[in-house]
């Protein structure tokens, strides 16, 4: 933990502020939202603790994500926010079933740690075994002739590196979004991938992947980082042996595969936002929408991934409401079955789509600090981004030159031309545990926590208040 990110050091440091504006009168003026979140009674945790803790792995579609939609609604209702609701709608559902892998040849036989992705086809209870085909990379996949990847099981390996800003996940992401859809349709058997993640665990990383319409899905999977190393070593040595004898005198085969992974497709099923409310005084103004999603990966218990983002929006929310009623509405919006397609976002947005928004904003990239703010907003509001990013600056939180996009459950509606506010968090360890069985509520830091929350209500507080001339209606 940095000295930077303590409570104290940022009650010490925003405290500068509020001298700066309230020390002149002689009635201490009521707190500011800022000021109670960083008194804060720890909503953010309460709500990250208690999901994980009273409904664990709330996959899309499943009864796990029916109860965290009703223990949503009790806990949002409880905080004191108007107009909570659940809005249902349906998606396809998929499960996971008995996942195994083994190297089988030509080495001694071994087995691998394995997850299926999210929309794999079943290699059925018996399995299947093949031929590895090797691929550097996505890219390399992609330029293969089609005769190299036929009756083989394709491995895309391409280890992804970590970095502050998450941004190798798009790059190196593609094996696992699109690398399935690719071997497909050369016609593999079957395809592993090196996880998409930044640790050296034994804990492979589950997402989604998709296949084209037309295109028959095949059984896919991602191994762990270090099963992912075993099986280049052998692939390595499968090559030296074409030419060298090894000691045990194993003949020059091509590496094999052993894949048994049983996921279904059960069909549509039922999933649904949960929406709140702090109702703004302006009925004439536009809100502000503020979002994370309640369904998770079933591997764990979904704390960074996005138990804390529905904590951070909703304690910040809450802090906002509780120092004053302010001008426009904040619609909170814990969406539904995120991961498997931002089905919760996309049902928001036929909803609601053609209403106006002010501004959105979204948590879902874990609980550690936020260090950088960017902005996607009209001229207009120019003195808002000042007002945001001077509050924010003693939090240790720089401005960035990049457009914000606003996050997976709102992207639509940033797309249709909606404002946007990005708190940037750090992703430095987000893609250790991301979608793994490791993330668990013990990864989150308390005090980094907080922080999100402060930045958060610092930024919601000066949206949700700002007036019809910078945000229009
Ligand atoms: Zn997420
Ligand atoms: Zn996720």
């Amino acid at each position: 933990m940095k000295a930077s990110s303590h409570p104290a050091r940022l009650a010490g440091s925003l405290a500068l502020i509020f001298v700066a504006t309230g020390a002149a009168a002689s009635i201490p003026p009521p707190p500011t939202a800022a000021e109670l979140a960083l008194q804060g009674d720890d909503v953010a945790w309460s709500i990250a603790e208690g999901l994980t803790t009273e409904i664990g792995p709330r996959q899309a579609g499943t009864e796990a994500e029916a109860a965290a939609r009703r223990w949503a609604v009790a806990r949002l209702g409880q905080l004191g926010f108007a107009n909570v609701r659940e809005e249902p709608f349906d998606m396809p559902t998929w499960v996971r079933g008995e996942e195994q892998a083994w190297l089988t040849g030509p080495f001694h036989p071994q087995p691998l740690a394995i997850a299926a992705l999210g929309n794999s086809a079943s290699t059925g209870r018996g399995g299947i075994e093949g031929p590895v085909a090797y691929f550097a990379s996505y890219d390399d996949l992609v330029a293969a002739p089609d005769h190299y990847v036929r009756g083989r099981i394709v491995f895309i390996d391409h280890q992804m590196k970590a970095a502050q800003d998450g941004s190798g996940y798009g790059y190196y992401g593609r094996a696992r979004f699109s690398g399935p859809n690719a071997a497909a349709k050369k016609g593999a058997i079957a395809v592993v991938i090196r996880s998409i993640g930044t640790d050296s665990h034994r804990t492979p990383h589950t997402g989604v992947t998709s296949f084209e319409p037309g295109v028959t899905p095949i059984p896919a999977g991602a191994v762990s980082n270090p099963d992912a190393d075993q099986l280049v070593r052998q692939w390595k040595r499968t090559l030296q042996m074409r030419t060298n004898e090894t000691p045990l005198g194993y003949t020059p085969e091509p590496l094999r595969l052993k894949l048994v992974l049983t996921p279904q497709l059960l069909g549509p099923r039922a999933s649904g936002n949960v929406i709140a409310e702090v109702p703004g005084s302006d009925p004439a103004a536009s809100p502000v929408i503020v979002a994370c999603h309640l369904d998770s990966w079933d591997l764990g218990t979904g704390a960074i991934d996005d138990a804390t983002g529905c904590g951070i929006i909703t304690a910040a929310a809450r802090y906002v409401m509780s120092a004053r009623q302010p001008r426009r509405t904040i619609r909170i919006l814990w969406a539904g079955a995120e991961e498997v397609g931002v089905h919760g976002g996309k049902a928001y947005f036929d909803k609601y789509g053609a209403q106006r928004h002010a501004v959105a904003m979204e948590s879902d990239f874990g609980a550690d600090k936020v260090w950088r703010v960017d902005f996607k907003l009209p001229d207009s509001a120019k003195t808002v981004a000042d007002r945001i990013a001077a509050a924010l600056a003693p939090l240790g939180i720089t401005r960035g030159r990049n457009p914000a996009s606003g996050g997976a459950d709102v992207g639509a509606l940033v797309q249709a031309g909606t404002a946007a506010v990005d708190l940037q968090q750090d992703g430095t360890r987000y893609f250790d545990l991301h979608h793994t069985a490791d993330d668990t509520l013990d990864k989150v830091d308390p005090a980094q926590l907080r922080q999100n929350v402060v930045a958060w209500t610092a930024t919601l507080d000066i949206l949700a208040n700002s007036s019809a001339s910078e945000l229009g209606e």
